[in-house]
C-alpha cells in the first residue's frame, strides 16, 4: 500500500444528492481552507428525491455547522418532528408512538419502566406514553422550544431544497460544483485516479467519495466492493412515492401506517405532504401498491407515483483504497426509523475523525469498516424488532415475518426484556433504551416480571411517583403552542 501514503488534498465528491452535499458542507466547513473540494453531479440523472424525515442527530450536524435552524427551516419548507406513530403493527387497529423524549425517572439499578410495570400490576399506573412530554406532545399536535431539558425533535424536510440549502452553503466554503454524468472511473492499481466525464475532463483527485446512490458507481462498479443482502430479514425491496397538498395543520409526527405486505409513511412539510408505500414485490406488485398508496393519502396529487426498488443490506467496505461510500452507495435500510440521513452524517463525522492528511493507513479503513458495520446492523435489528413481534396474520407477508430467524442480537434483546424487563445499550448504539422499551412495548411484548426495587415502593408511594411524572407531562402540554401555529410564527416563508 505504499503508493497510498501520499498526503491527501484533492477531494472528489461523485454526486449531489443530500449524501454529496452534506459531505461537501461537512469537509468544507471543517477542513476546507486545506482542501481543494469538487462535487460531480448530474441534473439530468437526478437524486433519488426521498428522504424527508430526520431523528433529533441531525441537530447534532447542524450545530458543528453552525446552521441557523430558522433559516434552514424556511430553506427547507421543514416541520418539528417528535416520534413516529406506529399504525397497525402490532395488529390492525392498534398504534403506538416511538417518541424521541425520555418516558419517566429512571433508578440507577433499573429503568422507568420496571416501575411503570408494578404499577400497572397494581393498577396505579397510566399508558406507557402517559409519561413522556414529547409522546403527549405529539399526539395533541403541539410544539415549542422548551428550556432546559427542553423538548427532543427532529426534522421533516424537503430533500430537494435541502440539497440546493447545502450546496448554497458548501459553495460559501470554496466547493466547485462541476456539472456533468461520469461515464468512466479511471484506475491507477487498486486506487482510483479519477473520473471521466461526458463532456471528456477528467477529474483527478486523492480521495474520492462516492454518493453517487444507489449505482454506488464508485465503491461496487469500479471497485467491486461486494454487498451483504439482508432480505432475508427485511422483505421489502420496494417503494412508491407520491406527494400531495396539505389538507390540514402539519402533524409533528411521521405516520407509519401497516398494510397488507408493507406500510405507508406520511411526511408533513410546510407546503405538502410526502407520501410513500414500502412493499414486498413477492407479496404485492407495483401496481397494486400504487392503488393502494393513491387510496390511501389525503389531498391532491402533485407528482405522479414513482417506484423505487431498493436492495436492504450493506457493501462489505464502505472504505476501500481511496474511495469512501456515504449515503446510498453504502447500504441501505428502509426508512422506517428514518435512520438513512443519520447514517449519512456518522460517515462524514468518521471521516473527518480519521481523515487521511497524511495518506491512507489500512488501520484506518479497518476501523472505519468495523465501526460502520457496528452501526448499522445495531439499526437493522431495531428495524427487523417491529416486522418480526407481532400479533398480524393477516398476510402471508405478516405471517413470513412472525415466523422468520432473526439476527442472533435482535433475539437475545427480546428474550432479555420479555424474562426480565431489563435494556441495556452498548456505547455508540444509536437507540437507547427508551426506544427499545417503547418499540418492544408497542409491538405486544410484555415481560414476565420487573426489578425488585420497585417494589420497595407501597401503592401510595408509587401511585405518587406515577401520578407527578404524568401531572408534570400534562402541565407542560397544556401550555404548549399547536405546532402548526408554532411553525408559522417560528420560520415561515412568506408567500
Ligand atoms: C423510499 C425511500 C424513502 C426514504 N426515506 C427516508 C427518510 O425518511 N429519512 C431518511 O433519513 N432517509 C430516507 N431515505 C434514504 C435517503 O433518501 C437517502 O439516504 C438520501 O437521499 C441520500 O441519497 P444519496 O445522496 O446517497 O443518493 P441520491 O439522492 O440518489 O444521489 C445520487 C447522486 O449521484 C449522482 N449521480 C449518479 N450517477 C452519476 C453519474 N454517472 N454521473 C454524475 N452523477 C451521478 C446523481 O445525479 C445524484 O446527484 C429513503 C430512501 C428511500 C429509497
Amino acid at each position: 500500500m505504499s503508493s497510498e501514503r501520499k498526503p491527501i488534498k484533492r477531494i472528489v465528491i461523485a454526486g449531489g444528492g443530500t449524501a454529496g452535499w452534506m459531505v461537501a458542507a461537512a469537509l468544507s466547513k471543517t477542513l476546507g481552507k486545506l482542501l481543494d473540494i469538487k462535487l460531480i453531479e448530474s441534473d439530468e440523472i437526478g437524486t433519488v428525491g426521498v428522504g424527508e424525515a430526520t431523528i433529533p442527530t441531525l441537530l447534532t450536524f447542524h450545530s458543528l455547522l453552525e446552521i441557523n435552524e430558522q433559516e434552514f427551516m424556511a430553506a427547507t419548507q421543514a416541520t418539528f418532528k417528535l416520534g413516529i406513530s406506529f399504525e397497525n403493527w402490532r395488529d390492525r387497529g392498534q398504534d403506538y408512538i416511538h417518541s424521541f423524549g425520555l418516558t419517566g425517572k429512571d433508578h440507577w439499578t433499573a429503568g422507568f419502566q420496571h416501575f411503570w410495570l408494578k404499577g400497572r400490576e397494581r393498577g396505579l399506573a397510566g399508558e406507557y406514553g402517559d409519561y413522556c412530554l414529547e409522546l403527549k406532545a405529539a399526539q395533541q399536535s403541539k410544539f415549542a422550544h422548551l428550556p432546559r431539558a427542553g423538548m427532543n425533535y427532529a426534522f421533516h424536510l424537503d430533500a430537494t431544497l435541502y440539497a440546493k440549502y447545502l450546496r448554497k452553503f458548501s459553495e460559501g466554503f470554496g466547493v466547485q460544483r462541476i456539472e456533468g454524468k461520469i461515464t468512466e472511473v479511471a484506475l491507477a492499481g487498486e486506487n482510483i485516479a479519477g473520473l471521466r466525464l461526458d463532456s471528456g475532463a477528467l477529474i483527478e483527485g486523492d480521495l474520492f467519495i462516492d454518493c453517487t446512490g444507489f449505482r454506488g458507481l464508485l465503491i461496487g462498479e469500479a471497485l467491486k466492493v461486494g454487498y451483504e443482502d439482508w432480505s432475508h430479514w427485511l422483505a421489502c425491496d420496494s417503494a412508491v412515492a407520491l406527494q400531495t397538498a396539505s389538507t390540514g395543520p402539519a402533524l409533528p409526527y411521521t405516520r407509519s401506517i401497516a398494510h397488507a405486505a408493507g406500510w405507508q409513511w406520511r411526511i408533513p412539510l410546510q407546503h405538502r405532504v410526502g407520501n410513500g408505500m414500502v412493499y414486498a414485490s413477492k407479496h404485492i406488485d407495483d401496481e397494486q401498491a400504487k392503488q393502494a398508496l393513491l387510496a390511501n393519502v389525503e389531498g391532491e396529487a402533485l407528482t405522479q407515483p414513482r417506484v423505487l426498488r431498493f436492495q436492504p443490506g450493506q457493501r462489505h467496505q464502505t472504505w476501500r483504497a481511496n474511495c469512501v461510500a456515504i449515503g446510498l452507495s453504502s447500504g441501505f435500510l428502509e426508512p422506517l426509523e428514518s435512520t438513512s440521513i443519520h447514517l449519512i452524517q456518522r460517515g462524514i463525522t468518521r471521516l473527518l475523525q480519521m481523515f487521511p492528511a497524511k495518506g491512507i493507513c489500512p488501520a484506518d479503513i479497518a476501523e472505519y469498516n468495523q465501526q460502520s458495520r457496528n452501526e448499522i446492523e445495531h439499526i437493522r435489528d431495531f428495524i427487523v424488532l417491529h416486522y418480526h413481534v407481532t400479533q398480524r396474520q393477516d398476510s402471508a407477508f405478516w405471517r413470513h415475518c412472525r415466523e422468520m430467524d432473526i439476527p442472533a442480537s435482535l433475539r437475545h434483546r427480546i428474550d432479555l426484556f420479555r424474562e426480565t424487563a431489563r435494556v441495556f445499550r452498548v456505547p455508540n448504539e444509536l437507540f437507547a433504551e427508551n426506544s427499545w422499551i417503547q418499540v418492544m412495548l408497542g409491538q405486544g411484548i410484555l415481560p414476565q416480571q420487573h426489578h425488585q426495587v420497585a417494589d420497595l415502593m407501597g401503592d401510595a408511594e408509587l401511585a405518587r411517583f406515577l401520578n407527578s411524572i404524568r401531572q408534570q407531562v400534562d402541565q407542560t402540554v397544556v401550555q404548549l403552542p399547536a405546532h402548526q401555529a408554532y411553525v408559522e410564527s417560528y420560520c415561515r416563508v412568506a408567500g
